[in-house]
């Protein structure tokens, strides 16, 4: 924990993308909280924090929070799990922006990527999660190389005892979840989320 709680430190001060002219303010937003029982727990995995996110200073603080937690809640963990009892995770910490056409967020560039992986590799290292949700084309792609949702959502992986578990963004912007049968995937993966809970006892 020591580590970690060292770890969070850095991370907070890292400028690194300001630094090198890829963001014009560099402000990580970092996992709320720091237990014990976050040690081989779930960590959750996302793209980069949204604007609301970086405003309250809290991961997965926005509306698609809220709705990562109902899917929490409807594989069957209670109320408030998402923020007191998971490590939110992300491929980059700070807010990559607007994206510069259309809706939603920028995505962060390769640079931006590499640059901020190590706190990530080191976090996964630390904390060894047995559970990692994986949160976006982004991030499912970041450990499971190319793929589209639809071939990846409602299957999982398990490699040395440890679990992946892809699931689209619950970002307002995304419409994937629009179709019936996208949803009906998004179900199944929320069933092997409920069965690892009662397995591992989360
Ligand atoms: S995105 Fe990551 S590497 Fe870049 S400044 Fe923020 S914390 Fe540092």
């Amino acid at each position: 924990m020591e580590e970690l709680r060292r770890l969070q430190v850095a991370l907070r001060a890292c400028r690194r993308c300001q630094e090198r002219g890829y963001l014009e303010r560099a402000l990580p937003v970092v996992s709320p909280v720091l237990h014990e029982g976050l040690l081989g727990g779930i960590i959750v995995i996302g793209q980069a924090p949204g604007w609301r996110s970086q405003q309250r200073g809290i991961p997965f603080g926005g509306p698609g929070g809220r709705l990562l937690q109902s899917w929490l809640e409807r594989a069957g963990f209670p109320p408030g799990y998402l923020h007191q009892r998971v490590y939110l995770s992300s491929l980059t910490r700070c807010y990559p922006g607007p994206a510069p056409r259309g809706q939603g967020d920028r995505r962060p560039s390769p640079h931006e990527l590499a640059l901020c992986r190590p706190y990530l590799e080191a976090e996964l290292s630390l904390l060894r999660p047995r559970v990692v949700l994986l949160v976006g084309v982004m991030a499912i792609e970041a450990f499971w190389g190319k793929v589209r949702l639809e071939e990846v959502i409602g299957t999982a992986r398990l490699e040395h005892g440890r679990r992946w578990l892809p699931l689209p963004h619950p970002s307002g912007v995304s419409r994937w979840l629009n179709t019936a049968h996208h949803r009906e995937q998004l179900q199944r993966a929320l069933e092997l989320l409920a069965e690892w809970r009662r397995e591992l006892g989360l």
